[in-house]
């Protein structure tokens, strides 16, 4: 048997996926995440005139077979899988440059699987059966809380690199489960496991930090490493909390606009029984996505918040983005920023467009009008072309200044409007130890997690350094 070869979303969601496959009895393999020498690679063996995700995860496939040559016969030992579909953008294009650049290096024999998203269907050796989907369900969800966990958890750690530690085991335990069973009875217990080992870190919520929202094409805004020139952690180094985009949204998304074309051929072609079989099919698996997501989610409802409803951002972006054009994020970049402006969601939205895409430019040239119609956003929209990463730095650090003292503003007057102070709270955290759990309940009023925390716990707060100040007065007496 072949062994699946695979990549390119984040190290969580590659490793569960693995164990996902593996659970099916296939053998598997994961690509490394794709660095500077994959855009190199892309570059020499692919069409002139690409977008950057093609370079880098071309380029990361031709660099692993190549140095992989030299130890076993590429052809005979692996099967490559990846996502593909129609277009309309440059993505409908990725499975005839893949076989072009293998040609051009030389592995034309690397057999290719081909997983269709848009038709859930598979071209190739594998078999796309129900239950493959929906293992590859189970560890995406999976994979997005851990991930979503760790962005929530780190920035307020006490201890560093404790999140990163506690994260990896986690991942190893999520592992070794989905591998052995992926069934939900046995899912349960093990994310229950997942919140006992994360409830082990100790956070201080009193930092203020500005919340910024990663948004942008898909590729660019999930992967972790030098395609976005390692955005997240860059940020989070900054002084910043990130706001990531869970996978789980955009699988929400795809079935979400299948329904609403299906709507729109059943009302221009007229009724028929296989529209009407399609339309119930795909509303009862959206149904079913999300029903699984948020059983799953709600083990860490006091942390992680349910994804916003498809319908809802559909209708956001409509005024500004025909949500029936597709490719790439299609109206989600909008529609994502006006939830963040509407709801209070970020303090900054940060959208990142790949070198060469063609939606997101499209998006960009829309922003302008959001941006125009809702001055007070702080947004910035950057491109990654793989060598310009202290300009595109350069332009988020002056945007991200602004986030920061507009989140400092909202802690202040947060705090004005609780009759609280920096100090009571500082001391507080240092005081009691159940105010470091990462799991602690937050409030849901502001956007800022701090203030958050300071309106949850002002009780206990104020209570704590009142009886700090009568100790040391009765001392004092
Ligand atoms: S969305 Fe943009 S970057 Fe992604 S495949 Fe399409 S053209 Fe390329």
């Amino acid at each position: 048997m072949k062994t699946l070869l695979f990549g390119g979303l984040t190290p969580i969601h590659d490793k569960l996926l693995k164990a996902a496959v593996e659970n099916l009895g296939y053998k598997a393999e994961i690509l490394p995440q794709p660095d500077m020498e994959s855009l190199k690679t892309g570059r020499e063996f692919c069409n002139k005139g690409m977008c950057n995700p093609a370079y880098f995860t071309i380029g990361n496939l031709l660099k692993f077979i190549r140095k992989k040559s030299y130890e076993t016969d590429i052809s005979r030992e692996y099967l490559f899988v990846t996502i593909g579909a129609c277009g309309p953008c440059r993505f409908g294009m990725y499975e005839t440059e893949y076989r072009n650049a293998l040609k051009e290096s030389g592995f034309s024999n690397l057999e290719i699987t081909l997983l269709n998203q848009t038709k859930f269907s598979s071209e190739g050796t594998i078999k796309l059966t129900k239950q493959f989907i929906y293992n590859l369900m189970k560890a995406v969800m999976v994979s997005d809380i851990l991930r979503e966990l760790s962005y929530k958890i780190r920035p307020y750690e006490t201890k560093y690199g404790q999140t990163d530690e506690i994260i990896k085991k986690c991942v190893n335990l999520s592992y070794k489960t989905l591998k052995k069973s992926t069934k939900i009875k046995d899912i349960y217990p093990m994310l229950k496991q997942v919140k006992k080992l994360l409830k082990k870190i100790e956070v201080d919520y009193s930092r203020a930090k500005p919340l910024i929202n990663v948004i942008g094409e898909f590729w660019v805004q999930t992967t972790e490493g030098d395609g976005n020139y390692n955005i997240h952690r860059w940020l989070e180094k900054e002084g910043a909390e990130v706001k990531i985009e869970p996978i789980s949204g955009w699988i929400e998304y795809q079935l979400f606009s299948e329904i609403e074309k299906t709507k729109l051929e059943i009302k221009i072609k007229g009724k028929n029984l296989k529209r009407y079989k399609k339309l119930f099919l795909l509303k009862g698996l959206l149904d079913f996505y999300r029903c699984l997501y948020e059983s799953f989610r709600r083990i860490f409802a006091d942390k992680l918040e349910s994804l916003p409803s498809q319908e809802l951002l559909w209708n956001l972006a409509k005024p500004y983005y025909d949500p029936f054009v597709t490719g790439g994020e299609g109206h989600l970049e909008i529609a994502k920023h006006l939830y963040n402006i509407k709801f209070k969601k970020a303090h900054m939205t940060l959208s990142l467009k790949p070198f060469g895409c063609m939606p997101s430019t499209q998006s960009d040239g829309i922003q302008t009008k959001v941006i125009s119609d809702y001055p007070e956003t702080v947004f910035v929209s950057v491109e990654t072309s793989g060598d310009s990463e202290v300009n595109v730095k350069s332009r988020i650090q002056m945007k991200l200044y602004e986030a920061k003292k507009i989140a400092k503003e909202e802690y202040m007057q947060a705090l004005e409007y609780m009759h609280l102070t920096k100090e009571k709270i500082e001391f507080a955290v240092k005081a009691e130890k159940k105010l470091k759990n990462p799991f602690i309940p937050l409030s849901k009023n502001f956007t800022l997690t701090a203030a958050n925390f300071a309106e949850k716990h002002k009780k206990t707060i104020r209570s704590l350094y009142g009886r700090s100040l009568y100790r040391k007065n009765s001392a004092r007496t």
